[in-house]
């Protein structure tokens, strides 16, 4: 059965497999299924080509890679994860944009010499692919001890190498530093983070040893110790993360002069943290019990913590009481009889015992509204839905002040004077795109795009901005800007303008607003519920009854909430008006990118590999069948690229030589040359539900990882002012006749090793080099001095 087709062909023939897929998952991948789904085709030798060695064997650092495309970087990454091998280098050097002011490198370098100076550039993006499952050692004591010796690119990328470099950083360049962990809902930047704050922790003891045997002090145990309490209260179970953060932190440690952390500060951007489906509601996202994580242990872990961070046992018993008071509130129901009547008074009842409320009051709260109207109070009934809402913004308006309560209570815990410098971590919220895309989505997607935007800025813009201000003969390398996107959200009459605006007119409805975005744009988000959202009124009525609690926690709680007649603040053009959810957001967001400019920034990417969250493990008995049909006597014992004929080669493919891992589905008959036929197979990546290439190729796109190791590896990452690079290489110059001028003098020694200027170009100011003939150059000075 073979069949002549087209390459794009026999990829849709690899998306049809989806019913294979399924049957793995539930178990019955019986060989007969395999065999069913096998699919001859042919495709013609000029779409084939061999991958080169670096593609082969996988490389660590992906500038290296001789075919460089979509197709090697993935390949890159997959072959690395198959072996446990979850962290990869993408760009080694950055440029000398870094240092805002120019000559303040060699200052803060001073006569340490070269390799300090050498190591002043190195800022690094790391990506890495979350293995869904512990990695024996990955993360011990001793491989916190082996990354805390080395520099970075001497031993294998690691998470713990850019928190050490970070560290170093701090010396090396005194400046703030900071680390941007990014990637989609799932990707591992939570774990990221807490592995960067146990590394730092551990280096602030300067003995790593004593770390070990945990004898962390107070404060870096503070630190670390906030991660289970924060997480306790502001994550959440979705699809794509059994642990989801539903909020996005930025953690700041103060450090001092000797190398200690001082403190720090947990900045939350928790604004509409209160999802009534994720939280209150427990029973309502369908997963309660979840098999890899045990509720007992992560309670006692989230007590504990709250311990360690000096939260007194009274105040653990009332934040447990109000949580208890939520979820009993969550399980009043309504009937209607004229208007919304309690139907389940019991679970009224002891929502009210518990937040230490009136019952009569609370039932009259929930049921009606009371407004006071020129110095009377009015009353009106509420539907059933109506009812249900008022429930609803009660036990988010008290799980919300109570989160914002933790994390003042850990701030004032890890509080100190802002010390020597900082380094910064942030972890916020992937991409997310459901089914039904809401308000809350659409801000996590902004977030998102603003980072994207820093991070465009800082690997591509000003990258290529110091290339054509030195005057350097430089191709722009393309690379996917999204400041239409962030246009389209945050310019005038853009999204953010036309919701903030419909959400100060009280007549405004869901509909109205729809049809305002509808003439102006196009989006993708469910209109439902944005302006009550948005504008995020809290109803006096339910305001003041909960200021009159018996509990002075609830009511310390509202103290500070800012009261408010609705008839006022929703009055169009108040200039007292309280500024809408999305607003404050972009304002903090600005305030957090204004942080991040002045700070020296590391990237970490995360990278997942399925959508299932599944590991590799999981599916290796199943791949041991398929090596066992599959296995059999095939000509070509080396792999290819399958490329496609305008674009980049996707997908890799592997002849069926009998050895080496061939996962693929689809066989695929190769047309060499007339005489010369091979059958190989597609190979899909690997099996569907580890490292899905779709899935991991997306991630791929709209994070620049193709362009970032583009421009790093068209570009020179070694740049030097003359003078340095001169003071430098003197000794090689020793039996030159060298020109006065300085420029010059560099320009004979250059050519010298490199006649025909591939590997380096002259600045304004400074030698621009590609890091190999660094090498060469600093091999020779080591013989010559
Ligand atoms: P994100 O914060 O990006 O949404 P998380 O950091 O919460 O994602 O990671 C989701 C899950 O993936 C974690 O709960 C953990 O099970 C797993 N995971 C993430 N990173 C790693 C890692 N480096 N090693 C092992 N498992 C990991
Ligand atoms: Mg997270």
């Amino acid at each position: 059965m073979v069949e002549q087709v087209d390459l794009d062909t026999a990829l849709d023939v690899n998306q049809d497999m989806g019913s294979c897929h399924q049957s793995f998952e539930t178990g019955c991948h019986n060989q007969t299924n395999m065999v069913f789904t096998y699919k001859q085709s042919t495709i013609t030798h000029q779409k084939v080509t061999p991958m080169h060695q670096t593609s082969t064997e996988s490389v660590e650092d992906m500038a290296a890679l001789v075919d460089l495309h979509e197709g090697s970087i993935m390949h890159n990454l997959f072959q690395r994860y198959q072996q446990d091998k979850i962290y990869v280098k993408s760009l080694k050097s950055l440029a000398s944009w870094l240092f805002k002011v120019p000559g303040q490198r060699l200052a803060a370098v001073g006569s340490t010499g070269y390799k300090m100076l050498l190591l002043t550039y190195i800022g690094s993006i790391v990506a890495s692919v979350n293995p869904y499952k512990s990695i024996p050692g990955l993360y011990d004591c001793a491989a916190m001890e082996r990354y805390s010796k080395h520099h970075m690119g001497e031993i294998p990328p690691h998470i713990f190498a850019v928190a050490n470099e970070c560290y170093r950083c701090l010396w090396k360049r005194h400046d703030n530093q900071c680390i941007l962990i990014s990637g989609e809902s799932g990707a591992g930047k939570t774990e990221s983070t807490k592995l960067i704050l146990k590394f730092l922790s551990a280096m602030s003891q300067h003995s790593l040893e004593l770390s070990c045997r945990e004898k962390t002090s107070c404060v870096e145990q503070a630190i670390l110790e906030s991660s289970p309490i924060m997480e306790a209260f502001g994550n959440a179970k979705t699809v794509y993360n059994n642990n989801s953060s539903r909020f996005g932190k930025f953690i700041q440690l103060n450090i001092c002069q000797k190398g200690n952390i001082q403190g720090g500060r947990i900045i939350d951007y928790a604004f509409y943290l209160s999802v009534p489906e994720n939280y209150h509601y427990l029973n309502q996202s369908g997963c309660i019990a979840d098999k890899t994580i045990s509720d007992k242990d992560s309670f006692k872990e989230v007590i504990t913590a709250m311990e360690v961070m000096q939260f007194s046992k009274e105040e653990v018993r009332e934040v447990l009481r109000l949580l208890a008071g939520i979820l009993h509130l969550g399980n009043v129901e309504f009937i209607t009889a004229g208007g919304a009547q309690v139907s389940f008074k019991t679970a009224l009842g002891r929502s009210a015992e518990l937040l230490g409320l009136d019952s009569t009051q609370l039932t009259e709260a929930l049921t009606q509204r009371s407004m006071i109207l020129r110095g009377e109070e009015i009353l009106t009934p509420l539907s059933i839905q109506q009812a249900i809402d008022s429930r609803d913004s009660m036990a988010m308006a008290l799980y919300s002040q109570c989160f914002a309560w933790v994390i003042k209570k850990i701030n004032s815990r890890i509080r100190s004077k802002e010390d020597f410098k900082s380094i910064g971590i942030l972890d916020i919220f992937g991409f997310e795109n459901f089914e039904v895309n809401r308000f809350e989505q659409f801000n996590i997607n902004y977030a998102n795009e603003k980072l994207q935007e820093y991070f465009n800025k800082h690997i591509f813009s000003l990258e290529q901005l110091e290339y054509s201000r030195e005057g350097l003969i430089w191709e722009d390398i393309d690379w996917t800007d999204n400041g239409e996107c962030l246009d389209l959200i945050e310019k005038k009459l853009g999204l953010l303008a036309l919701i903030n605006e419909e959400s100060h007119f009280p007549q405004a409805t869901d509909s109205t607003l729809l049809e305002k975005l509808n003439i102006q744009h196009a989006v993708q988000y469910d209109v439902r519920g944005i302006l009550e959202k948005n504008r995020d009124t809290f109803r006096d009525d339910l305001l003041n009854l909960l200021r009159e609690s018996s509990l002075d926690f609830i009511y310390d709680l509202f103290e500070h909430v800012s009261s408010r007649n609705n008839q006022d603040t929703l009055k169009c053009g108040s200039k007292h008006r309280k500024p809408t959810v999305s607003l404050q957001f972009k304002e903090s967001l600005h305030s957090l990118m204004a942080t991040l400019s002045s700070s020296n920034p590391f990237f970490v990417r995360c990278i997942k590999p399925n959508v299932q969250k599944s590991s590799r493990d999981k599916v290796d008995g199943m791949r041991e069948d398929i090596h066992f049909q599959k296995a059999r006597q095939m000509p070509y014992p080396s792999w290819y690229w399958l490329s496609r004929m305008n674009g980049y080669p996707r997908f890799s493919m592997k002849s069926l030589n009998g050895h080496g891992a061939v996962r693929a589905v689809v066989f695929l008959t190769i047309v060499m040359n007339s005489s010369d036929i091979g059958v190989g197979c597609l190979d899909t990546g690997s099996m569907p539900d580890q490292f899905d290439q779709t899935v991991v190729l997306n991630q791929l796109r709209y994070s620049g990882m193709l362009e970032t190791v583009r421009i790093r590896r068209a570009g020179f990452p070694v740049r030097r002012p003359f003078q340095d690079f001169y003071k430098r290489y003197k000794v090689l110059m020793r039996n030159l006749t060298l020109p006065e001028d300085l420029h010059e003098k560099c320009a004979v020694l250059l050519r010298l090793y490199d006649n025909t200027s591939t590997e380096w170009q002259l600045g304004k100011n400074k030698v621009f080099l590609r890091e190999s003939l660094e090498h060469k150059l600093e091999k020779q000075r080591e013989v010559e001095v």
